[in-house]
């Protein structure tokens, strides 16, 4: 058995996809180890904007998604918050992550409401009183959580990386083979949404739920999320900043909608519904909201959850045995769960690799 401190030593990792979720584990990769080359392989990179590529249409907030039975996800969450909080304290301007007030409402009082798995993680939680409610709903919580500009970070990530002496490389692969040259010695999949179709991997779990969002002039420094007792489960109302005078509306939850054409008249509904509930979201000195664009993205959901795992396949074009690690399905949770699910495939990866 090798030692941990060798097992990495000179390999030659391949991160197919330049999302939250490769960009991440491609950076993290490089802080954890020395002497290993890392080579990012994508169709789409931060500046790009496809509906193809869902990390840039993000809202995007840390609001776990992960319920108190979901330990492997709770793990995703709490690491990659702590992470968040360090980063939105000292580096916010570089990675676009700020420190906000997260406000959750129920339209009605919850029957059998317990505290969320995070009240113990997150500062300053706590349940909101009567008078600090909007007028809309019975019950609510708040505590301190980020809101992450999407296009600041993904740049950050992939500027982090390329400065550790990463490489980069545009392609559009069919299959996940591609990705494998004579040098390589391990392939990690963080193809999100494509994962669906991707040869080699296809897999029939993976979903998209598509998300519209409306991008406002507004410098709110809060975020909420409104939960209707009854109501169409495809249509969310929720806010949160993303600085530099604006702020995000949403939004839609639609699954198994591929479309990435905006619908004027779910936006117009979006807007309505988030003013409705806090009608502060308009600036003092305006009568109506000003729209600054609009946003489609398609969720990379997935039945199961997350799938980190890795399997050896033998290369029969080098004669070699190749780690294949994956790390994709994030469904709305891909920020929020980045650091800890990326930490997670490398550890993962690791293992895969003693035990050889
Ligand atoms: P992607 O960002 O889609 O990246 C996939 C990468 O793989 C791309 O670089 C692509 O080019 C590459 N790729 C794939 N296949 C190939 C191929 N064959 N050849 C070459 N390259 C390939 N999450 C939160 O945590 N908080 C939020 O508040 C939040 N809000 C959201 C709001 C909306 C409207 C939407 C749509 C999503 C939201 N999400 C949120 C979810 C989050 O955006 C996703 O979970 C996350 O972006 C998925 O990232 P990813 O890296 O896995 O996939």
């Amino acid at each position: 058995m090798f030692s941990p401190l060798t097992i990495m030593l000179n390999k030659r990792i391949v991160v197919l996809g330049a999302g939250v979720s490769g960009l991440t584990t491609a950076s993290l990769l490089l802080q954890q180890e020395k002497g290993i080359k890392v080579h990012l392989i994508a169709k789409h990179f931060p500046g790009d904007l496809s509906g193809e590529y869902t990390s840039p249409w993000a809202g995007a907030h840390w609001k776990s998604h992960a319920t108190n039975d979901e330990i492997r996800q709770q793990e995703f969450d709490r690491e990659t918050y702590n992470h968040f909080w360090k980063l939105a304290k000292t580096q916010q301007n570089e990675t676009g992550i700020m420190i906000i007030d997260e406000f959750e409402y129920w339209e009605n009082i919850p029957q059998d409401f317990s505290d969320p798995w995070f009240k113990t993680l997150c500062h300053e939680y706590r349940h909101l009183k009567k008078e600090e409610l909007p007028k809309s709903a019975e019950f609510g919580i708040t505590y301190k959580s980020v809101s992450i500009n999407p296009q600041t970070y993904l740049k950050y990530l992939l500027d982090t990386f390329i400065s550790m002496g990463g490489t980069t490389q545009y392609a559009d692969i069919s299959h996940i083979n591609e990705c494998i040259k004579s040098e390589t010695d391990i392939v990690i999949n963080c193809s999100g949404i494509h994962a669906r179709t991707l040869k080699g991997v296809e897999d029939s779990n993976v979903y998209a739920a598509r998300g519209q969002l409306v991008i406002v002039q507004s410098n709110i420094n809060w975020a909420f999320f409104y939960r209707e007792k009854a109501g169409n489960k495809s249509e969310l109302t929720y806010a949160m900043p993303r600085g530099d005078d604006e702020a995000v509306l949403g939004g839609t939850y639609e699954e198994n909608n591929y479309s990435t054409d905006i619908d004027h008249d779910a936006a117009t509904r979006i807007i309505q519904r988030c003013l409705a509930v806090r009608p502060d979201l308009l600036p003092k000195d305006q009568t109506q909201l000003t729209i600054k664009g609009y946003g489609v993205g398609l969720r990379p959901c997935r039945k199961g959850g997350i799938r980190i795992d890795a399997e050896w396949i033998t290369s029969e074009e080098f004669d070699k045995k190749i780690l294949i690690c994956h790390n994709y399905g994030h469904g709305g949770a891909g920020y929020e769960s980045s650091y800890g699910s990326a930490k997670h495939v490398i550890n993962v990866m690791k293992e895969m690799l003693q035990m050889q």
